[in-house]
């Protein structure tokens, strides 16, 4: 196994986790989303080996592996997936071009918690190739194949938001992205006096896989049905809900509330946007309770522990707003919270938390980061 402590890095690359401030579950639907990338970061440290494998360790799993690079497949162990499948789509992109290295991956970043430690991971991997050995290529080929190694080789449709801002993020922006056009815009990401807080709930979203992709079908079915008699449609976000509700006895129920969701969200998405230029902060914390309103009830991807503590902020004043964020079924929610007011905030639910479901809470204070960078061995 790798010697954490004698391993000479040629590079190292940091590559941060994100949040997302509102449209979940909009990217894959083609509409507006408002992510950034975090100080919560994974690091990769690499050296070239001169030989025809590679040899990748993560620390926090305590576990690593050998590829051989002329035969790269998918393997039974998840995490691998995500390895095997950079470099596999790198290579198809760009033949031959990855050659032999070892790599040491340590994270500070929570795993499964909805603030994608998964795109950190292949965008840290596909950002370090790069640069190892000169590859060439540019931000948008290295978004884009880390998304399509997470379609291919772990199974997970997801849509482009995560490596979108895992790759793009920068300090104190928020990114203001069309999922359709990936056209984007740098928004300032002031909140001032107020400040973002993770909670994590330590449910692990065992759900999210396999529910994220039924949405996915769920959403197709929706739009398809509505293409039939609106054919200029190219998106389920862009659809009005007025006429999303044309189709409230057309569609299965679940994929009625689904679509309906989605044109909500984008609705709200919009006003919390023009809400932020306003600096109207409480207008933009009712936004959040929106979102997490409609996930919760009409996209049904939250959980008992998400639910409780977005509905335990609504008694405290200092808290604008609240929603769970990511996939769902497990993971963090997204507070703005006043930032005198945090610690007492984060001793209160804490308490409460433990009281009703007997298990730890962890709080994770975030700072808005430039995204995934090479940086000095
Ligand atoms: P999220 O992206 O919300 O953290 P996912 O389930 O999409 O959750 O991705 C988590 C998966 O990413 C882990 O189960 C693991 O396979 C991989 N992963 C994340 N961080 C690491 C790490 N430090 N070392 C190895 N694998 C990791
Ligand atoms: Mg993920």
């Amino acid at each position: 196994m790798l010697d954490v402590n004698s391993f000479e890095s040629d590079i190292i690359v940091e590559s941060p986790g994100r949040i997302n401030l509102i449209g979940e579950h909009i990217d894959y639907n083609g509409g507006l989303v408002l992510p950034a990338a975090i100080d919560k970061k994974i690091r990769l440290r690499y050296r070239k080996n001169d030989s025809d494998t590679c040899e990748i360790l993560s620390t926090n799993l305590k576990s690593s592996f050998h590829i051989d690079l002329s035969e790269i497949s998918r393997s039974e162990i998840e995490w691998q997936n995500y390895i095997r499948g950079v470099i596999y789509h790198i290579n198809i992109l760009k033949p031959g071009s990855v050659k032999g290295f070892d790599c040491i991956i340590e994270s500070n970043l929570p795993v499964g918690s909805g603030i994608s430690s998964s795109a950190a991971l292949e965008c840290g991997l596909a950002k370090g190739l790069n640069e190892l050995f000169d590859i060439g290529l540019n931000d948008l080929e290295m978004i884009k194949l880390s998304r399509d190694a997470e379609h291919s080789f772990v199974g997970t449709k997801c849509g482009i938001m995560d490596q979108f801002a895992v790759v793009k993020g920068q300090e104190n922006s928020l990114i203001l992205l069309d999922c359709n056009t990936l056209e984007y815009k740098l928004i300032p990401a002031d909140f001032s006096p107020y400040k973002l807080l993770l909670l994590n709930t330590n449910v692990s979203h065992s759900l999210a896989s396999s529910e994220y992709n039924v949405r996915r079908d769920e959403c197709d079915i929706a739009l398809s049905a509505i293409q039939k008699k609106y054919p200029k449609y190219v998106s389920l976000a862009e659809i009005e809900p007025e006429v999303i509700e044309e189709f409230r006895q057309v569609l299965p129920e679940k994929v009625f509330n689904r679509a309906l969701y989605v044109s909500e969200e984008q609705r709200r998405t919009r006003r919390a946007v023009q809400c932020l230029g306003q600096n109207d902060l409480k207008g933009f914390g009712d936004c959040l309770y929106g979102s997490h309103k409609g996930l919760r009830h009409m996209y049904d991807v939250s959980c008992k522990e998400l639910d409780f503590l977005v509905d335990f902020s609504k008694n405290i004043e200092y808290v604008l707003g609240s929603r769970m964020m990511g996939g769902g079924f497990g993971g963090c929610t997204i507070n703005l919270i006043h930032a005198n007011k945090i610690e007492d905030f984060i001793e209160k639910t804490k308490t409460a938390y433990q009281d009703k479901f007997e298990m730890e809470l962890s709080s994770i204070k975030v700072n808005i980061s430039d995204g995934v960078s090479i940086i000095d061995p």
